[in-house]
């Protein structure tokens, strides 16, 4: 079986949840293998986490750099890895604003084909087919590449896991001085202090959009999420408005999002806020207008105002 090689996320020394979701996509069309980049010592912290979410073998590349140089590290050690490894049959990396920039600059290393935004992955004979959705979520395509597949795969979107391995640790060597893009370092990672959950990887997502009219009333979006144990997001009208930071805004030109559950109010469901959530696999739409867009892709729906049913809605959800 060819290797399926899998960028392995990781922040502040612990892994995100998507590194799972990945393992598990690649234990479905082949070995999953794990690349781990990172500083001095990384490898030996998370190789037993790894092997536990599948992985049988672990690339790692260690370097004093690699967490200062953006994305060319990851490109490296891909790179490295894919070479080590010989038979390879795809690599997979979540699709996050890093995640597309690190896959794009491999695809070119590797002459390699690359698949974006990726909510499924089957193997068939013909190779590694991907499911994804186009031109701002009008279209659900499946996709093959000709030559070996880079997929960027949605958080969130592939639900699983592995079985456990007995991981083998591979040591490759990156040269990052060499590279280009050494010119831009990052001097300084400040983590956005919260209990929520990350927006990207949530389960459960309540955004609010131009609706709330304030940021004062914004608030009620942050209430109802609690009681959810959700993340928070936005339309990007709500961002432009300040009633909320940029970094929550869900969309187009925000973050993509797969959750179980995506709670929208007062959004009126533009084709790039859709574009963004609406591979979500409940959604529920809280509108005053009975027209408004975004209840074409509802499973449920509530017509009226959200400063009624909210309020209810969270004494509901306490209540049980
Ligand atoms: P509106 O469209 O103004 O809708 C507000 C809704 O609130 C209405 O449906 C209204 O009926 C409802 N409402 C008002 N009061 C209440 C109430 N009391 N109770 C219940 N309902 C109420 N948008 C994104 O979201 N994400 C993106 O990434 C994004 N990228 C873009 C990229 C480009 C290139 C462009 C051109 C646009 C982009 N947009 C994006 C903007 C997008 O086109 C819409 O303008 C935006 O999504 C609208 O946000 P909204 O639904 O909050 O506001």
């Amino acid at each position: 079986m060819p290797q399926i090689l899998v960028l392995v996320e990781h922040s502040q020394g612990k892994l995100t949840t998507v590194t799972g979701e990945l393992l598990a996509a690649a234990a479905r069309l082949g070995e999953p293998s794990a690349v781990l980049v990172g500083r001095p010592g990384i490898g030996d912290s998370l190789m037993a986490e790894l092997g536990a979410l599948g992985a049988l073998h672990v690339y790692v590349a260690e370097a004093d750099a690699a967490d200062t140089l953006l994305v060319t590290p990851a490109v490296a050690a891909l790179d490295a890895a894919a070479k080590a490894a010989g038979a390879v049959g795809g690599v997979l990396i979540t699709a996050s604003i890093a995640g597309r920039e690190t896959a794009a600059r491999l695809s070119v290393r590797l002459d390699a084909g690359l698949i974006n935004d990726a909510v499924d992955l089957e193997s068939t004979d013909g190779g590694i087919v991907a499911t994804m959705q186009a031109l701002g979520g009008a279209f659900t395509v499946r996709a093959a590449a000709k030559s070996l597949p880079i997929v960027t795969i949605r958080p969130h979107a592939i639900t699983g896991a592995a079985p456990a391995a007995e991981a083998q640790r591979i040591n490759v060597d990156v040269d990052l001085d060499a590279a280009p893009a050494a010119q831009i370092t990052a001097v300084h990672a400040e983590a956005t202090a919260t209990d929520r959950p990350d927006l990207m990887s949530a389960s459960v997502i309540v955004s609010g959009g131009r609706g709330l009219g304030s940021r004062e009333n914004f608030a009620l979006v942050e209430q109802l999420a609690d009681v959810f144990g959700a993340a928070v997001g936005a339309s990007r009208a709500a961002v432009d408005a300040d009633y909320c930071d940029h970094n929550m805004q869900v969309g187009q030109t925000g973050v993509t999002v797969s959750p179980d559950l995506y709670i929208a109010l007062g959004i009126s469901g533009a084709i790039q806020h859709r574009a963004g959530m609406q591979s979500a696999k409940t959604i529920v739409v809280i509108n005053k207008d009975a027209d408004a867009p975004l209840f074409e892709v509802a499973d449920f729906g509530v017509v009226g105002d959200l400063f009624t049913v909210v309020p209810q809605l969270i004494e509901a959800v306490r209540a049980r």
